[in-house]
């Protein structure tokens, strides 16, 4: 599943792609994808728009339109593919066509299905449609003292099931957060409570130092993940523990372990992040 740099490198490829471009009329292969509206005020309200801005928070890929706003989340398996020229796709995948007034297009493929879009009037239907449960974006609208108030209030959460969790910062998915709680030496079954004041911030520091190397190398390709342009992501040569079980730690040479947390599979050093005893 994309996470937040995955949609960081989507969306400043796309930026210049398609800034400026007016769209003309979407052509619907499945139109169980768009969320909101109906397919055919979807269709009628987009058409004749134009891009503005490209923006983000957390996984969602917000385009600010002359009017209004279409929301994006790729959720599993959602691509986004620009063409130069409007064409006929062999892809059996393919879920929305969105072709621009010049001939150029934005097609939107999904294997699993489970991607949406969203198309709304304003920034208050933009918080109420879409972003209701979404809590800031980790990037851009959370700062060190932010972090360590918002982890303070979930004392007896696990760390893994905590960042895994949107509402409290928008952006982190299974792959960064594991990779996060490895740098740390932070296991992911211990509650927030915890830590130390010295370990949250480094937690903070190193999300961000991980998520900045994330967009640097172009995101992580594993399964479907491709960014705007087609090309593959490059992070994923880095990866410390994630999809690496039964692999030595570079840091300490651990056999590197899979859990269950927080409902998902979790990959973690046994030796660079102890327990400890911390866990109640
Ligand atoms: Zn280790």
């Amino acid at each position: 599943m994309p996470e937040l740099p995955e949609v960081e490198v989507i969306r400043c490829a796309l930026e210049p792609l398609i800034m400026g471009k007016t769209f003309v009329s979407p052509v619907l292969y499945m139109s169980s994808t768009i969320e909101y509206p109906g397919p055919e005020e979807f269709c009628a309200f987009l058409s004749g728009r134009r891009v503005e801005r490209i923006g983000r928070k957390g996984k969602y890929l917000l385009i600010d339109l002359d009017r209004g706003f279409l929301a994006i989340h790729l959720r599993m398996t959602g691509n986004l593919i620009y063409c130069e020229r409007e064409q006929t796709h062999e892809d059996r995948f393919l879920r929305i066509g969105l072709p621009f007034s010049d001939g150029s297009a934005l097609y939107f493929s999904d294997m699993r299905r489970f991607g949406r879009i969203w198309l709304v009037e304003s920034e208050e239907e933009l918080a109420l449609r879409v972003l209701k449960n979404v809590g800031p974006d980790i990037l851009d609208e959370v700062d060190r003292d932010k972090f360590c108030r918002l982890l303070a209030k979930r004392n007896s959460t696990r760390l893994k099931t905590l960042l895994l969790d949107q509402k409290f910062i928008a952006g982190m998915g299974n792959i960064y957060t594991d990779e996060c709680l490895h740098r740390c030496g932070l296991h992911p079954l211990r509650q927030a409570g915890t830590l130390e004041r010295a370990e949250v911030e480094k937690l903070y520091a190193v999300i961000r130092e991980v998520l900045a190397e994330g967009i640097e190398f172009g995101g992580t390709s594993i399964r479907n993940y491709r960014n705007a342009a087609g090309a593959l992501g490059d992070f994923q040569s880095r990866l410390a523990v994630y999809g690496r079980r039964g692999e030595h730690c570079r840091c300490c040479g651990a056999v590197i372990e899979k859990i269950n947390a927080a409902g998902r599979g979790t990959y973690y050093c046994p030796r660079c992040q102890k327990i400890s005893g911390h866990v109640s």
